[in-house]
């Protein structure tokens, strides 16, 4: 983002600083290339012209609405403008068409009533304060008038307000596209409330967000002729199972399982539940209470929002029963058995659980402790039943509740599509996506793996749409715009996705493959990739590997790649669950093509690649609407109001692509200023314009010759200065 100036001593500006980012000063001396800084916290420092940049002393304090009205469009400038406003509790701010939501960390109710969202009803995009409720409107018209299907991106690390904002959203469609059906119930309050039902069985807390999406969403609301909602459509992805039974202190499970262990007693007593900490999948962690959220009252509130979307109190019941049969199977621990490594339920307690679980998911104890205990192996056409040792038994139960809990939810989101149903006429769309943002741990799995493509996926997307705004806009203004080149990310998506040979590949290469093991799947990719530039493998490790991501260098821990990435239901957990009594449940297992083939070896289904192969529909989706981006972000991670750290704003504005996108911006013509703005700043440099009775297109040619500046351009309606003239145009200004 090269936007330098030409300094002098007394210029004020912006210096890289290791503690705040970047610091304000004003030039002291100035050597060369060197410049001696005096900082405003008191330090004096030597800097580099290459890492100063001009401060602009026109700001308003309130900042701007719009960053791109920034006389400076670099780094600093952009993080002052969002500082000063969040301190304003102006939490959105434009980057053009991109809107910027820093997270307040405390409800501000006036933003969101109905007062507001009448006043965004048709009022013109940039006319009102930044808002969702701005974009949401402009999508919808869009949509109204041009007869094109758009979408919301709203991307952010965990914490960062995506849910929240997308809410906001859903909430501002449901306003302008709401109608009553005769029934009483809408179609836009179906919609509304699958959000506490999803929220329930797919969010929970963890250290970054108290409750964080464990899922990416992308719901598609479908309009008809007159604009208003006619169905909807949710798409999940990629729900984190592993939660299901490993938490770590002090995060928690998803809500639904503490919601149905504060439960009013008669349904604690029917589904045989007590409390939450007395289940092993719960207890792991010290927290079993949030603080701020009632469980007892969500618990309620979760059933009326299960009545509204349709799911009948059968249903329910037979819903809760398998949240209650996956708490009690946890607690079954398992011994040696007699036989040489086998197992057995550990005691009295643990047969106990089992005989529970068993109720509760209606099938045989029995056959629940032999899916558990023993596996059944085909060698060539003969089954051998053998033991599981204690240890792979727990293995396998875990395995069961994991593979059950996922099944619920799919079922979930499947039944709320039915019943708010789908239009099949509608050519009027508008999908919102609430999707993970880039992650980088300390540790990262295969889950990082996949979040981290969707984020590569997506910034391309992005890239290449805000690529093609930018030459809109200059193609608009009639002007001259050579064709610039920008970073295109498709060799790290080759690197990963591409078919055969990417890392996908191999990783499903690698899992079909009897004797491999992460290592070996490893030491694949070091020999495959050993000259990409988007590879390397760090020092003294043997099975870890680097993704150099457009967002940053990853490291990922291969050690669980493989068992992630294995999509099964081992045949017996299939066969116990199929036959069980409740038809609920048995529908959850419906028999899987392999086994009505009487072929009992199981079948591998690749994670990554469905997940790979559902990510190209959704882009196939994207491309077909106009796109709209809000990035979310996260200014402090204490979760805390008023505390904006700059470092942290500045990875997440470099990580959402915002600074990508000026950075394109800066390559043509960053600053854009109407004739009248333009020499309304300038006339000072050449006053003798404002005392005849030029027009304002002259004017601003005569100052711009008066100062010999080139390669600017004069659109219709606007004068377009290269990165770095308007510093160079301020400087002359105050030297004048
Ligand atoms: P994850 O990726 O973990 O799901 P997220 O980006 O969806 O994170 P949210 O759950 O939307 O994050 O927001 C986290 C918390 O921040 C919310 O629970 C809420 O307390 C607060 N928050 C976010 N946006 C707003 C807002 N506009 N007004 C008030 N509070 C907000
Ligand atoms: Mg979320």
């Amino acid at each position: 983002m090269a936007s330098m100036g030409r300094f002098t001593v007394g210029s004020q500006v912006w210096v890289e600083d290791a503690d705040v980012a970047w610091i304000d000063g004003l030039v002291e001396e100035v050597h060369g290339d060197e410049l001696i800084i005096n900082c405003t916290s008191g330090k004096k420092v030597t800097a580099n012209v290459s890492s100063v940049y001009p401060k602009d002393v026109e700001v308003k304090r309130c900042g701007v609405e719009d960053m791109t009205r920034l006389a400076y469009l670099h780094e600093p400038g952009v993080l002052r403008n969002l500082k000063s406003r969040y301190g304003m509790n102006e939490i959105y701010t434009y980057t053009g068409n991109i809107l910027i939501a820093v997270n307040p960390f405390q409800r501000l109710p006036h933003l969101y009533n109905d007062h507001m969202m009448e006043m965004y009803k048709g009022a013109e995009f940039g006319e009102l304060s930044p808002h969702p409720f701005a974009m949401a409107d402009r999508a919808y018209r869009l949509m109204m008038n041009y007869g094109t299907s758009q979408a919301i991106l709203v991307s952010g690390e965990s914490g960062a307000g995506k849910t929240e904002s997308t809410k906001m959203l859903m909430q501002y469609l449901a306003f302008m596209g709401g109608k009553v059906e005769s029934d009483g119930r809408s179609v836009q309050q179906q919609v509304l409330e699958s959000n506490p039902v999803l929220e329930a069985f797919g969010n929970a807390k963890t250290v970054r967000n108290n409750n964080s999406s464990r899922f990416g969403k992308f719901v598609e609301l479908q309009f008809d002729q007159n604009g208003k909602i006619s169905g909807a459509a949710i798409r999940t992805y990629l729900l984190e199972r592993s939660r299901v039974c490993q938490i770590s202190d002090p995060e928690r499970n998803y809500h639904c399982f503490y919601m149905l262990c504060a439960a009013p007693p008669e349904d604690r007593e029917r589904y045989k539940l007590g409390d939450a900490s007395l289940f092993h999948y719960l207890n792991q962690s010290n927290c079993i209470k949030l603080d701020g959220m009632d469980d007892s009252s969500e618990y309620i509130a979760t059933r009326r929002a299960m009545d509204i979307v349709g799911i009948s109190s059968d249903e329910q019941d037979a819903i809760f029963r398998v949240v209650a049969a996956i708490l009690h199977l946890g607690n079954v621990e398992f011994s040696e058995g007699s036989e040489a490594d086998s197992s057995v339920p550990k005691d009295d307690k643990s047969q106990f659980h089992l005989r529970t679980a068993a109720e509760l998911f209606m099938c045989d104890e029995k056959s629940l402790e032999e899916s558990l205990c023993k596996r059944v192996m085909v060698t060539r056409g003969e089954s051998i039943v053998r033991n599981l040792d204690s240890r792979a038994a727990a293995l396998s139960r875990d395995a069961l509740a994991r593979m059950v809990y996922s099944r619920l939810f799919d079922w979930l989101v499947n039944k709320i599509n039915t019943t708010i149903g789908q239009d099949p006429t509608s050519k009027l769309l508008i999908g919102v996506l609430d999707i993970y943002g880039f992650e980088s741990f300390k540790t990262n799995s295969f889950e990082q793996f996949c979040i981290n493509l969707t984020n590569e996926k997506l910034q391309q997307h992005f890239n290449q749409h805000v690529f093609k705004m930018e030459q809109e806009e200059y193609t608009k203004e009639e002007i001259d715009w050579s064709y610039i080149q920008f970073v295109d990310n498709q060799e790290i998506l080759d690197l990963i996705e591409k078919k055969p040979g990417g890392i996908i590949a191999l990783l499903d290469e690698t899992c079909m493959l009897r004797n491999s093991n992460h290592e070996t799947f490893a030491e694949k990719l070091y020999q495959k990739f050993k000259d990409n530039p988007h590879f390397s493998r760090p020092k003294f490790s043997r099975s870890d590997f680097t993704i150099h991501h457009y967002a940053g260098n990853v490291t990922y821990q291969t050690d669980l790649f493989l068992d992630k990435n294995i999509d099964y239901a081992v045949n017996e957990h299939q066969d116990l669950l199929h036959a069980s009594t409740s038809p609920f449940v048995s529908s959850l297992f419906p028999p899987s093509e392999e086994s009505t083939k009487s072929n009992k070896s199981t079948k591998f289904t690749s994670i990554g690649s469905s997940f790979k192969q559902q990510l190209q529909g959704l882009l196939e989706t994207l491309s077909s609407t106009e796109p709209h981006y809000m990035r979310c972000i996260k200014p402090n991670n204490v979760l805390k109001p008023a505390i904006f750290e700059n470092s942290n704003v500045l990875q997440q504005l470099r990580c959402g692509g915002v600074l990508e996108a000026i950075r394109i911006s800066c390559l043509g013509y960053p600053t854009r200023r109407t004739f009248e703005e333009f020499v309304d700043r300038f006339s000072v440099l050449r006053p003798e314009v404002l005392g005849l009775c030029y027009d304002e297109v002259t004017a601003t040619n005569m100052v711009l010759e008066k100062v010999n500046l080139t390669g600017y351009q004069i659109g219709k309606t606007k004068v377009f200065l290269r990165a770095g003239q308007m510093a160079e145009l301020d400087a002359r200004r105050t030297e004048v």
